[in-house]
């Protein structure tokens, strides 16, 4: 009840100041005030978040409400992380690379208390000036539903089932997921509830990994058998192992051979050239992918299919050479994929960052999700603030990954309704206390794969 009437009282807001804070006026804990940097507002600007001990404190006084939260900053860099924490909820974000100017950062909506309230910046990577903070009476966006319209124009129809489906019910609710089977059978063991989606990682049929012999044994079958037995809903993600030039050392052995810093491959240079053995590589890779995939799509399992993700990243080889090889290598994996080898069970997810020009285009992509690792307490509100601007509401948004479950009172609160979650596997999920997964997983906006109706009706 007290959510309802905190979501009432943003739809009319009886308050309306917005409120300005220079950070050189805040408390600094091992931060200074500099103005070496030109461009600033105020008298100066902190910086010299140097250690996780570092940071600045905003405490004031403010009317209750629902406030966006701006911070004046620069990074003469690249982009960089911070920390953040407002009334206790810590959180994380990503400052865009600045260039020599300041700019403003859009932190995501926040709840502020009547009285007194405590907004903390901490290192995170480090490297940025903030300059001020600005919170502005905000509501909640309206929602928006995406476009019905998938890319691939000869989809099986339980895909076209499964994205209905997913369409209908977003924005009313959010579908658990996880990571790996094993961890999907911990998830059952502590709450007599399995989550609507499994969500796997085809990794090991990566050629390269097959010539080390990675074990393979029963992988798509158990996911099938999984996706027949109770009807859930199937999400696959790809680390894909580079298709040759592994360094095979101490760190960065074969087996890690997706990470940028274990491999050679030069993306851009394979591409540059189709007749070379490197970019018949990649099509070799491709082929192998789709013969598994061709299984799935014989057991007429729909894929929400999550290849190359966190390329922006850049640990990953494949966003290694930017975005340009990148999305080259997007259009021709799904042009292999469906053009060539004719799949058509795959719903085409792309995992998106704070960096829009890495997006393959709206011709490629059905589906947007994040890959999310933050503080169990953040709802996240940046992240999705920002996808939402980015995507203007056109695409559907699953929270992918992440290192946390979001809590469904937050996602009530801000409207935060992510189609799907999925925890990852190990440590993640499992130091996850068990009382919050039981709360979280029996919540009622919260679908499990018992409460999943026969969406292959949809
Ligand atoms: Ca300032």
């Amino acid at each position: 009840m007290l959510l309802l009437l905190l979501l009432l009282g943003f739809a009319t807001p009886s308050f309306g100041t917005t409120y300005h804070f220079e950070a050189e006026s805040a408390l600094r804990f091992n931060t200074i005030i500099s103005n070496d940097t030109s461009g600033y507002s105020g008298t100066g600007y902190v910086t010299r978040f140097d250690t996780e001990a570092d940071s600045l404190l905003f405490q004031f006084d403010a009317d209750a409400g629902l406030y966006e939260l701006i911070i004046g900053y620069a990074t003469t860099q690249t982009r960089k992380g911070y920390e953040l924490t407002v009334n206790g909820a810590r959180s994380s974000g990503m400052f865009s690379y600045s260039g020599p100017e300041f700019m403003e950062h859009r932190a995501g909506k926040f709840i502020l208390n009547q009285g007194t309230n405590k907004i903390t910046i901490r290192k995170g990577w480090g490297h940025y000036h903030i300059d001020y903070i600005n919170l502005i009476p905000t509501t909640l966006d309206s929602l928006k539903k995406p476009t019905t319209q998938l890319t691939d124009s000869q989809i099986s129809l339980a895909s076209v089932s499964l994205y209905n489906f997913l369409i209908a019910n977003y924005h009313t609710c959010i579908l658990s997921g996880q990571q790996d089977l094993h961890d999907i059978k911990y998830i059952k063991s502590v709450t007599g509830l399995e989550p609507a989606v499994g969500a796997f990682d085809i990794i090991d049929y990566s050629p390269s990994r097959v010539a080390y012999q990675s074990d393979t044994t029963g992988v798509i079958d158990s996911w099938i058998e999984w996706a027949q037995t109770g009807h859930g809903i199937v999400t696959v993600c790809w680390h894909w192992n580079a298709p040759t030039d592994l360094i095979n050392k101490k760190g960065k052995e074969w087996f890690r051979g997706f990470y940028t810093i274990a491999t050679t491959f030069d993306l851009e240079a394979a591409l540059a050239d189709t007749t070379s053995d490197r970019y018949q590589l990649l099509l070799r890779d491709i082929d192998a992918i789709a013969v598994q995939l061709k299984r799935l799509e014989k057991a007429d399992i729909p894929v929400l299919w999550r290849p190359l993700h966190e390329a922006a990243g850049g640990w990953f080889w494949w966003g290694a050479k930017g975005p340009e090889p990148f999305k080259k290598l997007w259009v021709i994996l799904y042009d292999r994929l469906v053009n060539f080898h004719q799949v058509h069970n795959l719903i085409w997810v792309f995992t998106s960052d704070d960096q829009h020009e890495w997006y393959p285009g709206d011709d490629y992509v059905d589906i947007i999700a994040m890959d999310i690792y933050t503080a169990p307490s953040s709802a996240m509100t940046g992240e999705w603030d920002l996808i939402q601007r980015q995507y203007n509401g056109k695409k559907l948004v699953a929270l992918s990954e992440s290192g946390t479950l979001p809590d469904p009172d937050k996602c009530r609160t801000y409207g935060i309704w992510w189609s799907w979650f999925a925890v990852w596997n190990g440590s993640f999920i499992r130091e996850i206390d068990k009382n919050y997964l039981k709360k979280v997983f029996q919540d009622k906006d919260i679908i499990t794969l018992n409460e999943l109706p026969d969406w292959r009706k949809y």
